[in-house]
């Protein structure tokens, strides 16, 4: 047993929209078929400002913080999803979702992401014995069903953090919907998920990915991330930006859209964008909102396939993690984590993260 089996771990409690994080203190209570972390880095991911601001319900007191990484900090019979033992100290990345492997979603539908029995970390009530379920802590207790990996050591931490969330979302997403070399595509949404669909994209050969937001410094780091065309939604109009897509695209329109911005007007605009026979995978609706104007119409005429796609296949956080190993050289992934928080300034974290003034913002504890 490692000196963190009967320690304490400290927790952020979120209690509620409009009310600060509440630092507190929990026993550390741990079993061989657990895997106790020591919470590395985490980052704040919009679903937590979703959370946060009340426009996505939870149930409270809760640990936020999902896109996290941390070594294992105890013994464990749980091994990687490699097969590989699970040793103290080890750098671990590990799947949002845990899966039962038997149930309908998981047998019957390839969904182990929906399974009747579901449990996702980071947005769980936090009560008694189960409150180390989210990132925002020094320490986060996996449980069975839940895949893990090893880091590479070639792979920092800032490069690894959003891997679980942002990056596998982001791949899972694009292998849906299909991509095919010499394809144009256009990106609703510069965050963190379409820079990384930027990038992704032009590593799957596409010649034309155009990205739409209206935060002009995200356009501009998206052309670190591969970005051809940058459209600033706040100076150029939505039929504006279809007569260029149009002329880029030899008159036909784009072949693929990403929506990642939850933007109502997202889906929309990137339907009329699309070429006949275009294809469409929405990513960012995350939480409820009122009905898309979205002209179906069009949608039929032009043949388009529109594809959602929640959370992500467990097995896809592999090729998420092989594919930030590949091209780490490539893009700066590192630098778009901005400022660091410890856990005791995670109200000041968050404050950063609505501000918008850098892609994520990270907690160390
Ligand atoms: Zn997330
Ligand atoms: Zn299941």
């Amino acid at each position: 047993m490692s000196e963190n089996s009967d320690g304490v771990a400290q927790v952020a409690l979120f209690k509620g929209v409009g009310m600060p994080f509440e630092l507190c203190e929990v026993p550390i209570t741990n079993t061989a078929n657990t895997v106790l972390v020591k919470v590395s880095l985490a980052t704040i991911c919009g679903s937590d400002l979703h959370t946060v601001s009340g426009r996505r319900g939870a149930e409270v007191p809760c640990v936020l913080g999902h896109e996290v990484i941390g070594t294992v900090a105890d013994r464990t019979d749980i091994c990687s999803v490699d097969g590989k033992p699970l040793g103290i100290g080890d750098r671990i990345a590990w799947s949002l979702t845990t899966s039962c492997g038997g149930c309908h979603y998981c047998e019957n539908k390839n969904l182990p992401q929906k399974c009747q029995t579901m449990f996702k970390y980071g947005h769980a009530q936090g009560v008694g014995e189960n409150v180390l379920t989210g990132g925002f802590a020094t320490h986060i207790k996996l449980r069975k069903g839940t895949t893990i990996y090893h880091i590479p050591d070639s792979i920092n931490d800032a490069e690894a953090v959003p891997i679980n969330c942002a990056l596998s979302t982001v791949v899972n997403g694009l292998q849906q919907i299909g991509t095919r070399s010499g394809e144009t595509a256009v990106i609703h949404g510069a965050g963190m998920l379409g820079l990384y669909a930027a990038c992704f994209l032009r590593e799957e050969g596409y010649k034309v990915v155009a990205i739409v937001d209206k935060n002009e410094s995200r356009l501009q780091i998206a052309k670190q991330f591969g970005a051809t065309h940058t459209f600033n939604a706040d100076t150029v109009s939505t039929e504006e930006i279809g007569t260029i897509l149009k002329e880029t695209t030899h008159g036909y329109g784009v072949d693929l859209g990403v929506e990642v911005s939850g933007a109502p007007s997202a889906l929309p605009n990137l339907c009329g964008w699309l070429t006949i026979g275009g294809r469409c995978v929405t990513l960012g609706y995350v939480y409820p909102l009122d009905s898309v104007p979205l002209n179906l119409h069009q949608l039929v005429t032009k043949c388009i396939s529109l594809k959602g796609v929640h959370n992500y296949h467990p097995h896809v956080l592999k090729s998420a993690l092989s594919f930030i190993e590949n091209n780490r050289m490539k893009y700066p992934f590192s630098e778009l984590i901005g400022q660091t928080y410890p856990l005791s300034k995670i109200n000041a974290a968050f404050e950063a993260a609505f501000r918008q003034d850098t892609i994520r913002v990270a907690i160390c504890p």
